[in-house]
């Protein structure tokens, strides 16, 4: 399934150009455009999903592989030793911006607690 107007869906398929970073069977790892952290890199499925939470609900393996993406890529980016942040900001409130599921690996500075 995808979404014709969906920005990540055209990420997915090369319509949209991205650095992409990681490749695996169900996601992919593209670097942020706007990066908030030296390491900011999206791990976006490749089926279209609103959310994590549809995501999760259509396919609870899913967030399982997005977080071990993440965990890889912020082993291949060299910022395990000092912690990195997964984040998944839900609906408007949350920071979502773009409703296609994908989680923010953010690592590589300190990061204070409680976000913005
Ligand atoms: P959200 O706010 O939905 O959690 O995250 C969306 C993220 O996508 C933002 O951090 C934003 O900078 C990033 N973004 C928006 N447009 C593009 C784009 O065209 N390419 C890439 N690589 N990232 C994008
Ligand atoms: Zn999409």
């Amino acid at each position: 399934m995808s979404e014709s107007d969906c920005l990540f869906c055209k990420i997915v398929t090369g319509e949209v150009p991205a650095e992409i970073v990681r490749e695996a069977e169900r996601t992919i790892a593209v670097r942020d455009i706007n990066p908030q952290a030296p390491t900011h890199v999206l791990i976006i499925t490749r089926q279209h999903f609103t959310d994590a939470v549809s995501a999760t609900r259509a396919d609870s393996k899913i967030m399982d592989e997005i977080i071990r993406e993440a965990h890889e890529v912020a082993a291949a980016e060299g910022v395990t030793e000092t912690g990195y942040r997964l984040v998944f900001n839900t609906g408007t409130g949350g920071g979502q911006t773009v409703f296609h599921a994908h989680g923010h690996v953010l690592g590589g500075r300190g990061l204070e607690w409680p976000p913005g």
